[in-house]
């Protein structure tokens, strides 16, 4: 995707998460000079194959397992030192040179232990199913306006007070919501005196780092974290994340100016899943919810929780091409729909009687949807072999053109199974 008019790409999710980015932004990430996270954290679970090695990536970008692109964590994203480095140390042990190749964003705001233990104690009574990695209460530090920052790390003395704050502002919280467990101070400073020196030292003004590598002509890739539909004004509220994870969110978390990003790949499975509550319109029945899951792996990377799982939804793509702007869409885990004798896919919905194309914002009309289905022949034969559209089946060929025609966004990418060379590229 990247061309000379093209230097700058997003990977979003176009879906609920899980739909295959990591795969993506590896095969991209080969051309890139830069890759960048721009928001999320530690909930996410990129999935990268390469050979027989299996790597999850939850903070660090996946341009580190390319010899080549130099990796961005930016200002959107928050950042828990503790598992951070527990991941950077992990890719060396594997051969991985992340030496000089990995720069933090002195803006990026920290999940610290008080956030976890806010997160799991909230999660008890809002029931969001998050992965209590202390994500939300970060986010809502950030905004509330008493965070703490990377660049706080710089002077630790100011850092220490606001951590200190920070444990005893948790910890009357924490007895409101009923919590047995309390924030310790000591354990805070201890983590802070232990890796605030390693962290200040990849600190920088990451916005500038990607404003100059645009300049001289280089290549940035964004890497997206979970899905359009969780995107917390887009997404189904309140069933969502704590961050905005469209499009526009990239240009915000990485520090550059919308003008700058001139792709936006929408990476859909060839199916649906989602994980944690809230609604599914295209839900399968039991049976094909269950081979779906077991065909597709369908298990969360970070959390190992279970996903649901249903058919295409084709509203729901349509919606997340236009709230992200896709000018482009890879379809994933093609080779998951390979044993179906027939593809159901969501075409529109009815609710309460009333036929529409348009997802409604609020939950409680979500729950009343009955989804249309236009059901489409399967190939049942292998597509785990195709490299060009013509390798595949007639029938997966038809599918995919009524995913693009339905999305109304062109298809770049189909990927066909798991490993790095199992992808079709439409010139
Ligand atoms: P991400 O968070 O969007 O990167 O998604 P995950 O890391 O959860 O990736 C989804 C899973 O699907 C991972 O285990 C990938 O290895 C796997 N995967 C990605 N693309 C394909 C594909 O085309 N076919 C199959 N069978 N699996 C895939």
């Amino acid at each position: 995707m990247f061309t000379p008019q093209c230097r700058c790409i997003v990977v979003v999710g176009a879906q609920w998460g899980d739909e295959g980015k990591g795969k993506l932004v590896d095969v991209l990430a080969e051309g890139a000079d830069l890759v960048v996270r721009y928001q999320g954290g530690a909930n996410a679970g990129h999935t990268v194959v390469v050979g027989d090695e299996q790597f999850i990536l939850q903070q660090i970008p996946s341009g580190i397992l390319h010899p080549g692109p130099r990796c961005v964590v930016g200002n959107g994203v928050v950042l828990d030192p503790e598992t951070f480095f527990i991941e950077l140390d992990h890719l060396a042990t594997k051969g991985i040179d992340t030496r000089g190749r990995i720069q933090v964003s002195d803006r990026a705001h920290l999940v610290l232990p008080y956030h976890k233990l806010l997160d799991q104690a909230r999660e008890k009574s809002q029931n969001i199913g998050t992965t209590g990695r202390g994500i939300g209460p970060t986010y809502e530090d950030k905004y509330g306006r008493r965070g703490v920052r990377v660049g706080d790390l710089r002077t630790p003395g100011t850092a220490m007070k606001l951590v200190a704050t920070g444990v005893e502002r948790a910890n009357a919280l924490l007895e409101m919501l009923g919590a047995s467990t309390r924030a310790d101070l000591t354990a805070h400073q201890e983590l802070l005196g232990r890796l605030g020196p390693r962290l200040v030292g990849l600190a920088t003004d990451t916005g500038l780092v990607i404003h100059r590598a645009l300049q001289a002509g280089r290549r940035v890739l964004l890497e997206g974290a979970q899905g359009a539909l969780l995107d917390v004004d887009h997404g189904n509220y309140t069933f969502v994340n704590s961050s905005n994870t469209t499009a526009g969110g990239a240009a915000v978390g990485a520090g550059i100016g919308p003008m700058a990003i001139q792709g936006v790949l929408g990476v859909v499975k060839a199916y649906t899943t989602r994980v944690g509550n809230g609604p599914l319109p295209s839900g399968a029945d039991a049976q094909v919810d269950a081979m779906l899951r077991k065909l597709g792996g369908e298990f969360g990377a970070v959390t190992g929780r279970a996903r649901r799982c249903g058919w295409f939804d084709a509203v729901v793509a349509r919606y997340s091409a236009r709230v992200n702007g896709l000018s482009h869409l890879a379809v994933t885990k093609l080779d998951v729909l390979d044993t179906f004798p027939e593809l159901p896919v969501c075409i529109g919905y009815r609710i309460d009687g009333e036929p529409t194309d348009q997802l409604p914002s609020d939950v409680g009309m979500l729950d009343r949807i009955e989804p249309v289905y236009r059901t489409m022949p399967g190939w049942q034969a292998s597509t785990a072999g195709a490299r060009r559209l013509e390798d595949l089946p007639r029938e997966a060929r038809a599918y995919l053109d009524l995913l693009a025609e339905l999305v109304g966004v062109p298809i770049r990418y189909v990927s066909v199974g798991t490993r790095r060379d199992q992808i079709i590229t439409v010139e």
